[in-house]
């Protein structure tokens, strides 16, 4: 249910928001066709009063050509009906269309422009001096025996890989490492299906039709391969209504992510850093609009406390109201220092998408009374009002996307004769493996 009301009502902020995300959208189009679609329903409603008493006229004693008189005007009003409900279909549907291209409301503190207009939240650590010339992790790799690319090319195609060695155990250990790490702070885990359909990937505000869209489709079928968890994680909760004190619930879904990566060029082809199918731990938070920004701080506080943790030389960016895509209301990425690659990567992204996926996803919650109401309802009829159904905010995290994880470890952790040293919090994960030696 998208809030066309309050476009219509705030037609000028919601143009300039357009402008401000250089997104698509026409918020003039909206209200032109929402008003359409007004005045539309009304015809339709009308013309369904005037057949329910043409229909009552019709019960009673008449004489022949009277009822001949009304069982034309019926006809009439059936013929017009049919015409009017069909062209209000075609509008309602028109308008759905339009107003999923209108994106989220941005928060007051977003910066706004692009790119070059991003503020740094926080950084962490500081670039590691080497006295021996770098390797990136296509270099290590070859030396600790740890990927396969030119099989993956054969037998999937470019920008697959084989993983091998340590590298599973280190694919394996991220994984329960950051899954542990969130289960013990309350998180409830889930792992979730590959293959959505595609209602609901478009529910989630991505648009599997579109052109130069990342999403793979399968032939002959409504689904769509997921590009996050947080698509199938959204539809766990598609058309629930949740009592607020249930709220907020925070999940960590494991999961594997398929990206066509359409346009995707240059060095970052090379090794794992663009890669068709990774895996990834998402966080996914369901909460109150009262809730969603201090979880927003607290998703992006525990990213911040895992990568610490790991030893990783980060930034966190606040970012530009131009790089926000349709759903998110704020957007925090977190950039680590790659040192083979020579560059800052985006490891990590946290979105606060409010009421938008919900209100696509029809997720509501069911206030509390509290007590001021329930006693003023007890004052009044006896009974007390129920407060009407809201929709909840939704929040989602990388907590960990494991191929750029293990560029950072590999790049960042080597030593001269080519073995990398495994930062301490993952070695329990590992078997206990401490370094990861070349083969002989
Ligand atoms: P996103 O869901 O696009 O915000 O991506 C979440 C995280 O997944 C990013 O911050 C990257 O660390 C990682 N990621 C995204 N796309 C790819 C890709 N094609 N290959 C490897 N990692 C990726």
């Amino acid at each position: 249910a998208i809030d066309f009301k309050f476009i219509r009502d705030n037609v000028d902020l919601v143009a300039k928001n357009i402008e401000e995300r250089k997104s698509g959208g026409d918020a003039a189009n909206v209200v032109a066709l929402y008003d359409q679609f007004v005045k539309m329903k009304t015809e339709v409603d009308d013309l369904r009063a005037a057949r329910n008493a043409n229909a009552a006229q019709m019960k009673g004693k008449l004489d022949p050509e009277r009822r001949q008189e009304l069982v034309a005007e019926g006809k009439r009003l059936k013929d017009d009906s049919a015409r009017l409900e069909e062209e209000l279909a075609n509008l309602v549907d028109e308008l759905q269309k339009e107003g999923q291209r209108i994106p989220n409301l941005t928060h007051p503190e977003v910066p706004r422009g692009g790119e070059e207009v991003s503020v740094v939240r926080k950084e962490a650590g500081k670039q590691r001096e080497f006295t021996f010339p770098v390797k990136d992790h296509v270099e290590l790799g070859e030396g600790l025996d740890l990927f396969d690319f030119d099989t993956a090319a054969e037998v999937s195609g470019q920008k697959f890989y084989y993983l091998k060695n340590a590298a599973v155990l280190l694919e394996m250990g991220l994984i329960n490492w950051a899954i542990q790490k969130l289960y013990a702070k309350g998180f409830t885990p889930l792992s979730t299906p590959d293959l959505v359909r595609s209602g609901v990937v478009e529910k989630c505000g991505f648009q599997p039709r579109a052109e130069n869209t990342q999403i793979y489709t399968v032939q002959d079928s409504d689904l769509c391969l997921a590009g996050t968890a947080e698509i199938p994680v959204g539809g766990l909760f598609m058309d629930k209504i949740i009592p607020e004190a249930e709220l907020p619930i925070k999940t960590v879904a494991f999961s594997h992510c398929f990206r066509t990566e359409a346009g995707a060029a240059g060095r970052e082809n090379r090794g794992l850093y663009r890669v068709h199918q990774f895996s990834k731990v998402e966080m996914f938070v369901v909460a109150t609009p009262e809730q969603s920004d201090a979880l927003h701080e607290e998703l992006i506080s525990l990213e911040e406390d895992m990568y610490e943790s790991l030893g990783l030389h980060f930034k966190t960016l606040d970012m530009p109201s131009e790089d926000l895509g349709a759903p998110a209301y704020r957007k925090y990425d977190v950039e680590a220092w790659m040192p083979g690659l020579d560059k800052y990567g985006e490891i990590s992204s946290a979105s606060n998408c409010t009421d938008y996926q919900a209100r696509r996803l029809n997720i509501r919650y069911r206030p509390a009374v509290n007590e001021d109401s329930a006693q003023a309802g007890k004052k009044g009829k006896g009974a007390t009002k129920q407060p009407p159904l809201e929709f909840v905010h939704t929040l989602n995290a990388t907590a960990c996307a494991v191929p750029r994880m293990i560029i950072c470890i590999l790049e960042n952790f080597q030593q001269e004769d080519g073995s990398v040293v495994v930062p301490e919090v993952l070695r329990p994960f590992m078997g206990g493996i401490d370094v990861l030696r070349p083969k002989e």
